[in-house]
């Protein structure tokens, strides 16, 4: 019998006898996890299926994400694009993230990341030494192609990173692992959908650059 990955953790944990505390061990071990990837690449989606598994297996858990991020417009719920939801805390700042975890809470869900500043890796790894599971969810890249500076340190820290991709906007036919911006607003983030779309690495343009798939014919234009 096949089993999909989440059902077969989930009956894993279930097992009892002589195996079970070196399954529960696994399940339960302090790890720092991280899911990230450019726009509509499903990273939420994933944290949900993560943290799904959790509640399958009756584990006491905490979701949180930044308040700043009000694109669903429901302050208490992270919406993924597929429709599933989970209920999660809306937190000022990565400190008060610590204000809402109690001694109960196994796994600790953070959504959205590339909004915290540099504080969640602190508060992260304070979360992991106290026993905690902790999956991470954020963009990796800003529109400039620059790396959130959190999510940088978190990766190089995490046990296990899950780098999504999606699908180019642009070609549809190769993977995008970057978030193309369509305003000309040049803060950092913007909040909202509408404003990036997921392009690959040839159809990306850099702010007052050129495609990278440009480079490329340069160079092959040289090198004929
Ligand atoms: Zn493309």
């Amino acid at each position: 019998m096949v089993l999909s990955t989440g059902l077969a953790d989930v009956m894993r944990y279930n097992v009892r006898g002589p195996l079970a505390g070196g399954f529960m061990r696994s399940m339960l071990a302090p790890e720092l996890i991280v899911i990230t990837g450019p726009m509509c690449s499903g990273k939420t989606e994933e944290l949900i299926r993560y943290m799904r598994q959790g509640e399958h297996a009756k584990l006491n858990m905490l979701v949180v994400k930044p308040s700043v991020d009000t694109r669903d417009g429901q302050a208490l719920a992270i919406k993924s694009r597929n429709g599933h939801n989970l209920v999660a805390i809306d937190v000022p700042n990565a400190q008060a993230i610590l204000e809402h975890v109690t001694p109960e809470h196994l796994w600790i869900g953070v959504d959205e990341a590339h909004f915290f500043d540099i504080e969640l890796v602190a508060v992260v790894m304070q979360l992991v030494r106290m026993g905690k599971r902790v999956i991470v969810s954020g963009l990796d890249l800003d529109y400039r192609e620059k790396p959130f500076e959190v999510l940088a340190q978190l990766m190089a820290l995490a046990q296990e990173v899950q780098k999504l991709t999606a699908v180019c906007s642009k070609c549809r036919v190769r993977h995008a692992s970057r978030s193309q911006r369509l305003t000309d607003d040049t803060s950092r983030i913007a909040v909202g959908d509408k404003e990036y779309e997921p392009r690959c690495l040839q159809c990306f343009v850099p702010p007052n650059g050129v495609a990278h798939s440009q480079h490329s014919s340069s160079i092959d234009t040289l090198s004929s």
